[in-house]
This record gives C-alpha cells, structure tokens and sequence, in this order.
C-alpha cells in the first residue's frame, strides 16, 4: 500500500442500495408476481380507486387454443398499458379478460389431435369434450397472460361458453328477431349428394379427380358504349352443370382487359394478359388486340346466356384472378362461396336448381331435369355446342372437395340459413361509425367501407360446439322463432347451459302449453344449427360487459387490426342492433408482428419469436418495453436483435434507478426534504425538467403513444445521468451526510426517481415495483398504489428553464473543449482541468445571472472566468481554455487544490471530516 496516500473511501457516503444491477427478470418476475399475488394488488387498487370514474377497456376474447404467440402477447400488454395507465390517473379501470371458446378449431383440435372420432361419439358428449379441451386452453393462457405481468379479474373471466353468456347472447338475438332483422334465407354451402347434408369445413378432405375444362362465350347484349353489341365474353368453368345456374360475369376491378380478334373475326373480351395464352389452348393461329380495358369500366355491361332467354349483368369482385382461365368469372351464386358473396352485393339471387340428391331441378329445364350433376356435364356441354358457345372441351386432373364419411365428391349448393340483415342497420352503423374516436385515424374509413360492402350476415352454422339457434319448425316445416319462446330457452340456459339444446326435448324447451295450429299435435323439431363463433364475440357487450354491471358503452376496444372485419364489426352491428349505438367510444387498433426482415411470422420459416420463452430469459419486461418501443398501429417487427436494442435500453434505465436508489439509502422524504423555494436554481431546473416529462408522459399516455413515452423516458434518462447525476457526485459522496446542499440534491433525485418509477409502472411493472420497494420509507405498498397526477405549477418556471437551457448549450462547448484537451493530452482527467472561460456579452449575462457553482457542475478543479483575451478553442459567443490545474490532489475528493493538509486533505474535506 501507498503510505503516501490516505485511503478515506469509508468516509464517503457512497450509494447503497440492494437494487441489482443485473435484471435477472427470468427469475425475478415470478417473485414480483408472487408479491402482487400476496398484496392481493389487483384489488387493492381497485379498492383505492373506488369513487372514482369508470374507465371500461372491454378486452376482444382470443380464442382459446394453443400458446399466446408474438401478436396476443403484444395485444394484451397494450391493454395492459392502457389499464394501468387509467388506474393511477384518476380512474377506476376494471380489467375483466375473456375468451372466445367456441367453434370449429376446436372441434378439429379434438378430432386431430386427441383422435376424437365425431362419427361415433355423441352430440352432448362431444359437445362435453370440446368444453374440457376450452377449459384447458383457458387455463394455459391466463397462465401466459399473467407471466406477462398483466393484472385483472383472473379468476373471474368471462368465457362465452359460460351459461349466463350464453343466455345473454340467446337474449340478445331475441332483441334482433323482434326489431325484424333475422330471418332465412339461402347461401351455398359445402353438400353431399351421396350423404344427403350439408357439411361443415371439417368434413372435407380433397382428391383428384377427372372434370371437364371447357371455355365458353357469352354474346354481349347492352355493351353501355363501352363495348360493341357484338362482343362475346369469354369464361371458363370445370363444372358444366352450374352453367345452367349462371347469373353474372365477373370481373376483377383493376384487371386488364382486351377485346380482340381471332382467326374467326369474332370479338371475344378476357383478360389482356391471358390472350396470348388463350390463343395456344383455343388453337388460333392469331390475335388482334382492338381495344383495352380496365376490368372498372365494364360493370353493368349485359349479356344474354347461352341456353335460356336470361339477360345478366357483369360485375366486379375483388376474387377475380389471372392465374387462370380468362379472367372472366362465370358466377351462379347459388354453387359459390364467392360467387355468393359477390352476388349478394349486386343483390343476385342464390339460385340453385339442384335437389338434396344432387339432380337438376325442373328450373334447369326440361333438357337437364333428373340429371345427376356429373351426368348433366356432358348434357351442358352438348347444348353449348349446338348454340355455338362452346370453344373448347376438354379433360382435366385436379383436386376437388369430397365427403370425408362416403369419400364422394360434393357439391356447393344453395340451402336455407339464418341471417342477419345488415341492410335495415346500415345507415346507423355508418352514422355511429362517424362518432367514435378512431386510432389510428383511418380506421373510420376502413369500417365504414367494410360495414357499406357488407351484405347479410350468415349466422348459422351446420357444427356441434356452439350456441344453438333457438328456433323450432313446426309438423309443416315452417320455422318459429318469437321473442317469448327466445326467452323460455334463454331461462333454461342460464341455469342449464346450452347442452340443455341438445339433452331436451322441444317440448320441454317450449313454455308450458305452447300451440301453433301448424302443428295439431304438438309435434315440434329443434333447429340444429348453431351460431356463427363471431356472433357469440360479437355479444359480448352484453354477454361479459352488461352482464356483469358494466355501464354501455365501454371506453375502449382494442385489438389487432384484423378485427375491423371480425369483432370490431359484428359487435358494432349487434350493438346498433340492440342499443341504437356503438359499443365502443374510442376505438384503437395495432397491426401484426413481423419478423426482423418484415416477413410474416410462421412456424414453417422458423422465424418465429415465442413470448412466453422470452419471458422465462429476457423477462417479460423486456418484452412490454420492446412493445412500448414500435409504432404499434402499423405492422411492427420483432427479432431477437431488436429485442437485444431494447435490453441495451433497459440496462440504462435500470442503471440510472440503481444510482438514484443507491444515493437515497440516508433519506426520508418526510424528513429531510427541502422545500421547492429553497432548492438552489440547477435543482429546480431538474425539478422542472422532470415534471415537463411528466406532463409529456401524461398526453402520451392518454393518446395511446406509447412509444413517444418510451423516448420521453429514454432521453430523460440519458439528460439525468450524463448531467446532473455526474456533477451531483461531489456533493453527494462528500459532504456531511446532513449538509443542506446534499439534501437539496437528494430532493431532486426522490423527485426524479419517484416521477420515473410512477411513469415505467404501466409499461415495466415488475422493475418498477422491484425498485419502489427498495425507496426508504416508500409511501405505499407497491407502486402500482401510487397515482399519475399533474405536477406542480411554480412561478419562477419559465425563467429557470429558459436560463438553463442556455446554460445547456454552453455547457456542451465546454465539454467539447475539455474532450479536446483530453484527446490532446494537455490533461489527464476534466477534474484535474483549470478551465478558462472568455464570454460574450451574452454569455457573460447568463453566468452573472446564474446562482450556481460553475466549477463543481463542469466537474473542474478550477474555473476562471475573464471579459478580455480568447481560448483556444472558441465557438458562438464562447472562448475556452483548457490546463492542467497547478497544486495537489485531495486524497479524498480528488480535487486539485493549492494545498492539503497533513493528512492529504483539502480545506473542504478538512471540514466535512474534522469539524
Ligand atoms: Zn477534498
């Protein structure tokens, strides 16, 4: 050892605190977690903010299968966000979580993954089975969802195979039944002929088979000036049968399309691109493009079919492709998905002249009545042949949908289903659209398009595992379906749950004493359909929310942005449906997760980023401070380096809270702090400082700007850290631990570590909560206690931070003067430095205006200033020259001085030690 030197590290009052410096959160959290679960945290804050204003976030209920990913992750922590927030501003923001636990995934998880054979298993047991694998489901996500460090009424969710859900949900369609607004109609779904039933997207599987390809043309009746009345559209179909069923030509809106000429002078219209390929499979030996079109402009354009007196329309439909065929849909609603849809819109109807056995109807006429389907092909082909339609035929290999039972292929056909009319809705949909408060600003108009193409809405459903239809048919077959009977079944319900459907009779589900004359003798059949899944979520307004006692509307929806089709817009069509208005007041929407290259997330490409993993490493932490860092309403990108640029962050912040801890280990705020008018000028600008973050984190918070709260924060901490917490130094680990000026000091950084853990609680928790615990004589039990509120407003606030920010600046040329030196050589640490400084007259004014130690906040052993000469290194109104300072080091505060005493001390530690 240094005889020389005095060692006196025990008599500074270095920082102490047990907040580690490594997060360690894989292992923390669950300690944390487990203390919020003891605190019964949850409820207390609650209980705190009872009185208070409601804030209703209605959480969209995920769907109850298989882990969280990336994305549901990142939704419930926004929500996480937003309730938190809302709770120490001034609300009281209930969390009530639900889960979607109906419908066909499922019932396909049951059959794929436990080998559940649906075929020899019973409805009610079935439907027993699928409500144990939900149950399961639900219990691996709240798990999930609660390592994130989400709070909310975990034990008490609302699930909507819950009875009293469901019988919510049967009373609200009651309310739709009565305004006039369910009714059935026909839509083509998946049939067997060799079955004889329709079938569900699950009992499908695919084969190859054999089909006919033919290309056809349609003569041009009303060409509306655009095209010639001699122009024939081309189409092309692998199901002859359903010619017979056509109503429309479909064209894509922003295709390409010619009207061209072949070896036979003949004009045919298709897509531009395909003519080329047309004309090889056709066999013409050339073509002539005459003129070109945007798929827009031929809506409307008529056209008569080939076999019968039938003048249709061409349409558009966003489905049309040029992959294939010719760009030109030949569409019979009545056989098609898409063909249906589209066709609902042009208001076409599901014509469909095929029986339940897969024959032609008398409609298709009296050429094809009684043909089995694949017997009327070559029928049609022939009747097109002899009216000069037909172009081409030929046979084709390709994949097609057959019955999974009798291995038969199946048709689509047109059968009666229940809808919900959106028509008689529209108009105040779209007014009520116009009043909510949208994030971001276009999803108005995402909806409003969405809501105006929407035609009715199929709610039923031909599947086991979901709500049932409460209707009953009469012994003529003729539906009933009345508010009275609606509620008998929703009582049952409510008690019994939905199984009662299925365990009941319909007698025993119909009120006491029910007659219809339709049926004499009292026979009534169940309706077997079930509901659409999006109506049961789109219930949950009443189902959860008014249910439960929560007041109509909520104050927030907000989900992915894929629900602008799903949740968000059956819930506000069933809200309008009931309630005359929106369900939502504001409405907020995030996009999806990405990967780092901005790819989609799949299993397949192994890029995905498993959220529960990262909890068990990174810490959940590091992953709400990744959401909070990204512009979440667009897509946003997720990778492990992204997440190791958010760690880098994280270190920061949690290196700036351990050395404001660590220097608060001797203070008690009721005790030792100095009052704001005593605090000297460069405290109160921190003061200010931190409460103009405050005030910023507020507006962002309230705004859903999450990732403006993340730079707040950052930039905040960097500013305290590089700056005040540098200088404090001297003071803090010098001075007599009573000093006023340490005090002073140690005022500001309560108040600045106060202020930071109050504003990283909603997006932290975990680190938040760890570092509160650790403050002396901390006010409350858990941060999450404590409330975000405006700060104080002080007169003298403007003057000092418009003659600190100046200071700010001038403190950078100093810096940047010292650097040089350093880099020069010229001095070894800045604190060994005599810094001169030659001012401008304005610069001049700021220093004899400040009340404030220049040298100890430039962390120099000497300043000098003078009104004549110029430094070395000079910059806007600014001179500086920088020395080593001449004298001796003060074994204690490292200062250099002109002397020491004889224990190696300057005049200043002398005192702090002896006196
Ligand atoms: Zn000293």
């Amino acid at each position: 050892m240094d005889n020389n030197k005095n060692n006196y590290k025990d008599t500074l009052l270095m920082p102490n605190t047990d907040f580690p410096m490594r997060g360690n959160l894989g292992q923390r959290e669950p300690e944390i977690q487990a203390k919020w679960d003891d605190l019964d945290l949850y409820r207390k804050v609650m209980k705190k903010n009872e009185g208070r204003p409601l804030y209703v976030l209605h959480d969209g209920p995920p769907y109850a299968n298989g882990s969280i990913h990336a994305g549901t992750a990142m939704n419930k922590i926004l929500k996480d966000f937003v309730i938190r927030y809302r709770n120490m501003a001034g609300y009281k923001a209930p969390y009530l979580p639900g889960w979607d636990t109906h419908g066909l995934p499922i019932e396909n998880a049951l059959s794929k993954d436990r080998k559940v054979d649906r075929k020899s298993v019973e409805v009610v047991a079935f439907r027993k089975l699928c409500a144990e694998y939900a149950k399961e489901q639900v219990d691996i996500q709240r798990r999930q969802f609660k390592r994130l460090g989400v709070l909310g009424e975990w034990e008490n969710p609302y699930v909507t195979m819950d009875k009293r859900f469901e019988a919510a949900q049967i009373r609200l369609f009651g309310q739709m039944v009565e305004k006039g607004l369910i009714y059935k109609g026909l839509k083509p779904v998946y049939w067997s002929p060799s079955s004889e039933s329709a079938l569900a997207e699950a009992e499908i599987e695919y084969h190859d088979v054999k089909s006919p390809s033919i290309y056809v043309s349609m003569p041009v009746v009303d060409g509306k000036g655009i095209l010639p009345d001699d122009a024939l559209m081309l189409v092309w179909t692998t199901t002859p049968w359903t010619i017979p069923a056509n109503l429309a030509i479909c064209a894509g809106p922003d295709i390409e399309y010619a009207l061209f000429t072949t070896d036979n002078k003949k004009k045919y219209v298709a897509a531009k691109n395909l003519v080329e390929q047309l004309k090889g499979i056709l066999g013409w030996e050339k073509t002539e493009i005459l003129h070109e079109y945007i798929g827009s402009e031929l809506e409307g354009i008529t056209y008569k079919h080939p076999l019968y007196d039938r003048v249709s329309p061409v349409i558009l439909g966003d489905h049309v492709t040029i992959e294939d065929g010719t760009g030109l849909v030949h569409t019979a609603p009545g056989h098609g998905e898409d063909d249906f849809l589209v066709g609902q819109k042009y208001n076409l109807e599901a014509y469909c002249p095929v029986d339940s056995l897969g024959r032609m109807t008398k409609e298709a006429g009296k050429r094809f009545e009684g043909l089995f389907v694949d017997d009327c092909n070559p029928e049609v082909i022939k009747a097109l042949d002899e009216a000069g339609s037909l172009l081409k035929s030929v046979e084709i290999i390709h994949s097609y949908p057959h019955d999974w039972r009798t291995k038969k292929p199946v048709i689509f056909r047109a059968t009666p289903q229940w809808f919900a009319s959106i028509d008689i809705l529209k108009q105040d949909i779209l007014d009520a659209i116009k009043k909510i408060k949208w994030y971001p600003s276009w999803g108005d108009v995402r909806l409003s398009n969405m809501i105006k193409d929407r035609g009715s809405w199929c709610i039923s459903r031909q599947r086991a595992w979901g709500v049932p239809i409460p209707a009953f048919y009469t012994e003529k077959g003729n539906p009933i379906l009345n508010k009275t009977i609606i509620e008998h079944v929703a009582t049952i319900f409510e008690k019994e749950g939905s199984d009662a459907w299925f365990t009941m009779s319909a007698k025993e589900l119909l009120p006491e004493g029910y007659v219809n004359e339709e049926s004499p003798n009292g026979i009534f059949r169940k309706e077997t359909d079930i509901m659409d899944v999006w109506f049961d979520s789109g219930s949950s307004h009443h189902g959860a929310m008014i249910e439960r006692g929560f007041p109509y509307p909520a104050d927030l929806y907000f989900e992915g942005s894929d629900q602008y089709r799903g949740w968000f817009n059956s819930s506000l069509i069933t809200g309008i449906a009931t309630e005359g208005k929106s369900p939502y007041k504001n409405l907020v929407s995030h996009g999806f997760v990405l990967d780092g290259e901005g790819r989609k997330m799949s299993k397949s490409l192994g890029n995905t980023v498993d959220p529960n993993k990262i909890c068990n490493t990174m810490g959940a932490d590091i992953y709400r401070l990744w959401v909070s860092s990204v512009d979440y309403q667009a897509d946003v990108r997720l990778s492990d380096d992204l997440l190791k640029q958010v760690s880098e962050s994280y270190r920061k912040i949690r290196n700036t809270l351990k050395f404001l801890l660590g220097n608060l280990f001797d203070y008690d705020e009721t005790k030792n702090k100095v009052p704001y008018g005593q605090l000297e000028e460069i405290d109160k600008y921190i003061i200010l400082k931190t409460d103009g973050l405050m005030k910023e984190v507020l507006a962002s918070y309230d705004d859903f700007r999450f990732d403006d709260v993340y730079r707040l924060v950052n930039n905040y901490v960097v500013f305290l850290s590089a700056f005040y917490l540098d200088f404090s130094k001297d003071v803090l680990y010098i001075e007599k631990a009573d000093d006023l000026r340490r005090r002073q000091i140690q005022t500001v950084i309560y108040h600045a570590t106060d202020s930071l853990l109050r504003i990283m609680t909603p997006i932290i928790p975990h680190t938040a909560s760890e570092a509160y615990d650790l403050i002396p004589h901390r006010e409350k039990e858990d941060v999450y206690l404590t409330d975000l509120s405006m700060p104080e407003e002080y007169p003298d606030a403007v003057e000092i931070i418009d003659k600190y920010d100046r200071f700010m600046e001038m403190r950078e040329i100093v810096l940047k003067a010292l650097e040089l030196a350093r880099n020069n050589k010229v001095i070894g640490k800045s604190m060994a430095a005599r810094v001169v400084l030659y001012p401008n007259e304005e610069y001049q004014n700021l220093i004899d205006s400040m009340q404030c130690n220049l040298q100890q906040v430039f962390i120099v052993s000497k300043l000098e200033i003078k009104s004549e000469g110029k430094g070395s290194y000079d910059e806007n109104g600014l001179s500086v020259d920088v020395f080593p300072c001449e004298g001796v080091v003060c074994d204690r505060c490292w200062m250099t001085v002109p002397d020491t005493d004889e224990n190696g001390l300057c005049p200043r530690c002398h005192d702090v030690l002896l006196k």
